[in-house]
């Protein structure tokens, strides 16, 4: 056994006694000067820094990023320069709508966010287990997440609030099948694909540049609850996937995932069919095959869940050079509330918390602030230009400049052909994606959850939904329709449209 160690107040002053209070006389009252006391009791009432408004219950691991193929023709990014190259990063799952102590396995997206530690600085990518999202404007956000949240009333989830904006944003229809099918409620984090979501720029050495989406493919296996195996896990371990991770990777079973990516050119974004920056959208891999790029591995449990897992902190804003932005809004939108976020959770200086920290050089000018326990740049100048110091802004990481297409222009008509087109992608997934187990477990999970919608508005946001899912597949239709109880004749839109103005 090693050696005793002398217990100490947090300024280090040994004590001897950590369980009786000093009082007057055995039977008390306390006597002020017992500051430990206060000490505890006061260290204690200050352990909770503020949940993550989104995203609140998670979990996860350091691990290995691995190149196994070369895709310098697109990027320069140093992570992807070389076949067999390894970067170490940190992974957090998540559920989204739940609070801290939420279950599991909620009917929830997952959350999939990576750092990866490369010698350029930190790239953070912030994505889910799904590759589109409900919205596509960062407007919305907000009012998206108090859906999902308690009613302001009854303090409870309400379906009523989750239906009613759902089909008020027909943007959301992709998502919700998503959301609706099995793979809503996913057995465990290591069985499920991650996405980037957002599609990114990729700047090659030629400063040329590409458009891409990220895809890492679960080698576990997908692997899902039914809704009745989500709900009786509710109950017998809330903390199921939490376990699951932790378990495997102490048990030396490393979840692994391949990870590949879409690459579109500038000039195909011209012609395709949608909106390439319409987080609602997927690129069909029909036409924009997934190109091999490594394997992800998780093979390290943090040691301490607050310090690492709690305190880790996701930026997308956090990319590298070779890696940029794309004008999909929803990223735009991400790229300032994310810092935002976490200078609100953890503090101006939360880059500085060992999980959150570049391991390579960090300078810049940027001082004190609350909680900075790095050494604060020491006696170095704190403002630049200056005459003391040899930091240089480096002209090797200038970007070429981005063009502003006529295209790109285009977007700002929210009604521009391919803008509005909520049905045709949630009609593919329904026809040529799902297998008829699937499809019965959708409509089956849709019935049971557009169920709890009551109050004075129950019909019209009931029929304002079918339509949607008629919109997508008549066959979609009718079985929703059928599993909800509605006269098939009264749901059937009277005419199908993807103009926005007659939901
Ligand atoms: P593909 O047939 O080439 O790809 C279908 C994709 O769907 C595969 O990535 C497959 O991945 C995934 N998939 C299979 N079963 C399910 C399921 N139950 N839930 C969610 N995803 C599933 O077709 P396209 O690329 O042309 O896409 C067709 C439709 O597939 C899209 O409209 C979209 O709804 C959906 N989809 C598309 C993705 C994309 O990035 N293109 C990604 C995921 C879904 P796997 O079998 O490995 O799970």
């Amino acid at each position: 056994m090693s050696e005793n160690k002398k217990l100490t107040t947090a300024s280090g002053m040994p004590y001897f006694e950590n369980e009786d209070t000093l009082s007057a006389g055995p039977r008390g009252p306390l006597l002020l000067q017992d500051f430990i006391l206060h000490e505890k009791m006061a260290h204690f009432n200050r352990e909770r820094i503020p949940e993550r408004v989104v995203h609140a219950k998670g979990s996860g691991a350091y691990g290995t990023f691995t190149i196994t193929n070369d895709i310098s023709s697109y990027t320069r990014a140093k992570v992807f320069n070389k076949v067999g190259k390894r970067t170490k990063v940190f992974q957090r799952f998540s559920t989204v709508g739940g609070e801290k102590g939420s279950a599991d396995t909620e009917r929830d997206p997952r959350g999939f966010a990576l750092k990866f530690y490369t010698e350029d600085g930190n790239w953070d990518l912030v994505g889910n287990n799904t590759p589109i999202f409900f919205i596509k404007d960062p407007k919305k956000f907000g009012d998206f997440i108090h859906t999902q949240k308690r009613d302001p009333y009854t303090n409870c989830k309400s379906p009523t609030m989750m239906w009613d904006f759902w089909s008020l944003n027909p943007e959301s229809l992709h998502q919700v099948m998503f959301l609706m099918s099995d793979r809503g409620t996913p057995f465990s984090y290591r069985h499920m694909h991650g996405f980037g979501s957002h599609t990114f720029s990729f700047i090659n050495a030629d400063n040329q540049k590409h458009w891409v989406k990220f895809h890492f493919k679960t080698q576990q296996g997908i692997k899902n609850f039914t809704n009745d195996e989500a709900v009786k896990m509710k109950g017998e371990d809330p903390d199921h996937a939490q376990r699951d991770l932790v378990t495997a990777i102490d048990a030396g079973d490393f979840p692994r995932w391949d990870v590949k990516v879409q690459i579109m050119t500038t000039e195909q974004a011209k012609t395709f069919r949608w909106n390439p920056f319409d987080l609602t959208k997927t690129w069909s891999q029909k036409d924009f095959p997934l190109i091999d790029v490594g394997v992800l591995e998780l093979n390290e449990n943090a040691q301490n869940f607050f310090a690492e897992v709690e305190q880790s902190a996701f930026a997308p804003a956090h990319v590298v050079d070779g890696i940029s932005y794309s004008p999909d809004k929803m990223l735009q939108g991400r790229i300032l509330s994310y810092p935002d976020a976490h200078r609100h959770r953890l503090g101006a200086n939360f880059e500085q918390i060992p999980v959150n920290r570049c391991p390579y050089a960090i300078n810049n000018f940027q001082r004190d602030g609350q909680m900075r326990v790095d050494g604060n740049g020491g006696k170095a100048p704190n403002y630049f230009p200056n005459s003391f110091d040899n930091i240089v802004a480096d002209p090797e990481y200038k970007q070429a400049p981005v063009e502003l297409e006529t295209l790109v222009a285009d977007f700002y008509d929210r009604n521009a052909e391919g803008e509005n087109d909520h049905y045709t992608q949630p009609g593919i997934f329904w026809r040529e994606v799902l297998s008829a187990t699937d499809k019965r477990n959708l409509v089956s999970n849709v019935a049971g959850a557009m169920k709890g919608i009551d109050g004075p508005k129950k019909a019209e946001i009931i029929n304002r939904q079918l339509c949607h899912f008629f919109r997508a597949d008549v066959g979609l239709g009718v079985a929703i329709a059928q599993a909800i109880g509605v006269n098939v004749e009264d749901a059937m839109p009277k005419q199908h449209s993807t103009d926005k103005s007659i939901v």
